[in-house]
């Protein structure tokens, strides 16, 4: 292997070289138990360890404290959007969901099949483009929740701050942001995350709840779908996904060693403050598409002056090993993914790429 490319893709995505390695290392006799972790029980004292770790690390670095349940389940942020509505949406209630984009407003429709809905604010008229506002006025005097899409990845916003629910429980969908700064995350009653684009790779979801909302979920739930099924048995009911959580584990010492969330915060705010302040200082040639006040951290979407030198700046950096910098369909363009286990060198491998691109054809 000569070299590995910086990967912009916006998840999977990429991974911190040093977990990789060590799941290299491991690969073939996990811990001198002369198996691989692929092929170790999930009942065995060496994964129930990897889970417990896992779990009091995400807890710790969030800071959360005791009051949460930390669940790792299969089925992607994706089965989350009826699970919630299926445990939380009781007869009489109205979950109120916040809609800003693609997976906000799939989150809005699988809800829409359980009980009833109240869409607060969107920001669909302007291709969702901005965090709308709205204030606690808004919700519906029978909400269950109030549910918010945390960093919308597709679109390239994020909520700069949280709204203030009251006594209304806050639900989130932080699978593009969870752990990417230091924030209180013990505002939120309930949020959910694929695991493949901050956390590790793909076949894990992490659900936070907190004790006293799972404690007043729906009865007689089909078993899978009951949080309380995965929390009573500490994820264990059935076989989780063990390498997925085994991966997770070793990226959440990564971001422990690295700093905590501070840490990560830090150089976050660095390699998004390059790509904006290049975009902001060259806005002839360079268009941002999300609305400076609701612009994300983690997914950087522009325009360039032609379609054609979109083309060209994706072909471009691929053949200089930055790959993925292709925005989403529904927006075009170029869309810049910084998790957290990309390096401020890959942002400044971007930011080179877009000086190129300025000197030859702005
Ligand atoms: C990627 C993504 C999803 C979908 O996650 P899956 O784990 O593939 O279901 C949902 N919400 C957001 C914000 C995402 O970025």
């Amino acid at each position: 292997m000569k070299y590995r490319v910086f990967n912009f893709n916006p998840g999977p995505s990429t991974l911190p070289l040093e977990v990789l390695k060590t799941v290299q290392r491991e690969l073939l006799d996990f811990q001198g138990t002369g198996m691989s972790i692929l092929e170790i029980s999930h009942r065995s004292t060496q994964f129930e360890d990897i889970n417990n770790t896992a779990n009091s690390l995400l807890k710790d670095l969030m800071g959360l404290g005791n009051g949460y349940h930390i669940l790792f389940i299969g089925g992607g942020a994706s089965s989350q959007f009826s699970n919630i509505p299926q445990n939380f949406l009781k007869q009489g209630m109205t979950a109120n969901y916040i809609d800003t984009g693609t997976w906000a407003s799939k989150a809005i429709k699988e809800a829409e099949k359980i009980g009833n809905v109240f869409v607060v604010a969107s920001s669909k008229g302007k291709n969702y483009n901005y965090i709308p506002d709205f204030t606690s006025k808004d919700f519906t005097k029978d909400a269950a929740y109030v549910h918010i899409t945390s960093n919308n990845t597709i679109k390239g916003t994020q909520f700069q701050c949280l709204p203030d629910t009251g006594s209304i429980p806050l639900f989130a969908d932080l699978s593009s942001d969870i752990c990417s700064k230091n924030m209180n995350y013990k505002q939120y009653s309930l949020f959910y995350a694929g695991a493949q684009k901050n956390l590790g790779p793909s076949g894990v979801t992490v659900v936070g709840i907190r004790k006293e909302v799972l404690e007043n979920n729906k009865d007689n739930l089909p078993t899978m779908v009951d949080y309380n099924t995965h929390a009573k048995k500490n994820s264990l009911f059935n076989t989780p996904p063990v390498f997925a959580i085994y991966i997770l584990k070793l990226v959440l010492e990564w971001i422990k060693n690295n700093g905590g969330l501070s840490g990560i915060e830090k150089v976050n705010r660095q390699k998004k403050d390059l790509i904006y302040n290049l975009l902001d200082s060259h806005s002839d040639f360079f268009k941002p598409t999300a609305e400076k006040n609701s612009r994300s951290w983690m997914n950087i979407t522009f325009r360039l002056p032609s379609e054609e030198l979109e083309m060209k700046f994706i072909s471009e950096g691929a053949a200089n090993g930055l790959i993925g910098l292709k925005g989403h369909r529904s927006i075009g363009g170029i869309r810049v993914s910084l998790y957290n286990a990309m390096t401020l060198e890959g942002a400044e491998a971007v930011s080179e790429l877009m000086n190129s691109f300025i000197k030859k054809y702005g």
